[in-house]
């Protein structure tokens, strides 16, 4: 029997991973790609610059390990965060991986695995049930409403009542675009016996205070993670973190694979920070340009949901599966993210947006 033979059916895999599918946002080559929420500017050329400078540098010392603890990194990242918040934070209250991904799997080896529970707020991020089931913690999805907002009474009572270890809210919301009104997210924090996440990944494109600003009063439960994928034009790079108390720091390296921040990945990281007004004035630019598509949508008679991010979920599709294959056919990728009738376009520049709204009149409906 050959490698190629052996089918999964036939590993001794976990038994609660059996039949489960991977993350799979296909990466196709079609030339319009709004379809994993990046943004589409390219870094300018003084960044890129910047960057190399910095990795030929490090390069030097590639024969040693890299700081274990990040240090420099998270002391920019704290710079970062306090100066978009208003926060004041340190390197003790930051903490960073590659990708917020991996920032959420330590939070839940920490926090959760066998015998614990997650709740989260259905639709929303589907990483969190994965990282959920491959850190053996159980998963509670519990429904938005039908407008995909969150009834934060409803979600409050639900935590008092099932106890969760962790609950994750994602704000704004992926895939949906909306955010949770910041004085509502206390009554989540006041009512969870454990730690509350808030994935604020899209962070920057909203209007809505942080929730960094509760880190002070909820210092034992609230965790808020970020990344540097999608408004800092960084996905490539690989960069996420968060600030917490700095308790919750030396919690997460318990469970941290050492050096798992390579130093090419800190040297570019810091170099792409130090550009971050020139990324991070994109920004402006991408919001317009939503209110651009969403109107474009609501003149070819769809129904875009509220979005405070860099994507709009709109429908309604009688088949969205085939109506995503046309798009594809008509040369733009966007995402089905399994809600009916419903699909999910991230706001690309200007051209790619002209491309989709056209592309949008010639989609079964
Ligand atoms: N949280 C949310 C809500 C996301 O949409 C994403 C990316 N799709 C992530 C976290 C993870 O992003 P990354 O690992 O690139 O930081």
């Amino acid at each position: 029997m050959s490698s190629e033979d052996v089918r999964l059916e036939d590993l001794p895999l976990r038994e609660d991973l059996r039949g489960r599918s991977p993350y799979g946002a296909p990466q196709l080559d079609v030339p319009v790609r709004l379809n994993t929420n990046e943004n589409p500017y390219p870094p300018p050329q003084a960044l890129v610059d910047d960057v190399t400078e910095a990795v030929r540098e490090a390069a030097a010392g590639l024969h040693r390990y890299p700081d274990r603890d990040a240090i420099a990194l998270r002391q920019d990242l704290a710079a970062y965060l306090s100066g978009a918040t208003g926060v004041p934070l340190t390197e003790r209250n930051l903490w960073a991986a590659n990708g917020s991904n991996e920032v959420l799997q330590q939070i839940l080896q920490a926090f959760g695995g066998p015998g614990r529970s997650a709740l989260g707020f259905e639709p929303s991020y589907s990483m969190h049930p994965i990282i959920a089931a491959g850190t053996r913690t159980d998963w509670v999805a519990t429904p938005r409403r039908d407008d995909f907002t969150l009834d934060t009474e409803a979600a409050a009572r639900i935590v008092a009542e099932r106890r969760p270890d962790v609950v994750f809210v994602t704000s704004p919301n992926n895939p949906t675009g909306g955010s949770i009104p910041f004085d509502e997210l206390e009554l989540v924090l006041r009512a969870a016996p454990g730690i509350v996440v808030v994935d604020e990944a899209y962070a920057e494109f909203s209007s809505q205070r942080s929730a960094v600003e509760l880190i002070e009063a909820y210092p034992a439960q609230l965790i808020v993670s970020r990344t540097m994928s999608k408004a800092f034009a960084f996905a490539g790079g690989r960069l996420g973190y968060l600030a917490a108390a700095p308790a919750v720091i030396d919690a997460l390296q318990l469970v941290r694979l050492p050096y798992h921040l390579s130093v090419l990945t800190q040297a570019a990281a810091r170099a792409a920070l130090r550009h971050a007004d020139e990324t991070l004035a994109s920004v402006a630019k991408l919001a317009a340009e939503r209110e651009r598509v969403v109107e474009g949508l609501l003149g070819l008679g769809f129904t875009p949901v509220p979005s405070d991010a860099n994507f709009i979920l709109f429908g309604r599709f009688a088949d969205a599966r085939a109506s995503w294959q046309a798009y594809v056919d008509n040369g733009v990728l966007i995402r089905d993210v399994g809600i009916e009738g419903h699909l999910r376009v991230t706001v690309g520049t200007p051209e790619e947006n002209d491309a989709f709204l056209a592309a949008s009149k010639e989609v079964p409906r």
